[in-house]
């Protein structure tokens, strides 16, 4: 799975470009490891909300869902455990009618633009060593510990932002 297109839009939305590999290996019935690997790394997955056409928990569901929808909770589940809230929302569409088979359009909210960026890559880094089963390369607490920092820096771009904001509105008075 790779990451072909990063849009941020509405300013606390972005939209991700998704794309399979091998366009017939999308779906976590080919892959249950990943799932099952992922799950152990992140236990509170388990508690995430997840919409979907059979009503299943998100545990349940990933059973037999799309890589891509996995990845999409793991970006939500990597801001959360940073902000230490749950309140980010996300969604999974793909269209093979319109997009070549195998591609994905994942979408989820953020609240800090370095820190949502940081997520996407680990979460891709992620599904990628799961998917091999190198479970050894992965540190959760590192990869949490490196994403605070990213999310101390998006804080006081924030700020400086707010600020040139302001001097721009103060020199346009
Ligand atoms: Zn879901």
């Amino acid at each position: 799975m790779k990451v072909v297109e990063i849009l941020f839009y509405d300013s606390n939305h972005v939209k991700l470009v998704v794309e399979m590999p091998d366009p017939n290996c999308y779906s976590t019935r080919h892959a249950p490891h990943i799932p099952k690997l992922l799950f152990k790394l992140f236990p509170h997955l388990a508690r995430h909300r997840c919409e979907n056409d059979n009503g299943f928990s998100f545990r349940r569901e990933c059973q037999a869902t799309e890589i891509p929808h996995l990845f999409e909770h793991l970006i939500i589940e990597l801001q959360g455990q940073v902000l230490r809230s749950g309140t980010l929302k996300g969604e999974t569409q793909w269209n093979w009618r319109v997009d070549p088979k195998g591609r994905f359009h994942v979408y989820v909210e953020y609240e800090n633009e370095i820190l949502v960026l940081g997520a996407i890559r680990v979460a891709e880094k992620i599904i990628q060593a799961l998917d091999r089963r190198d479970v050894e390369s992965i540190s959760v607490d590192e990869e949490i510990k490196q994403l605070r920092e990213l999310a101390r820096f998006g804080e006081r771009l924030k700020g400086v932002r707010q600020k040139d904001s302001v001097a721009m509105e103060m020199i346009n008075a």
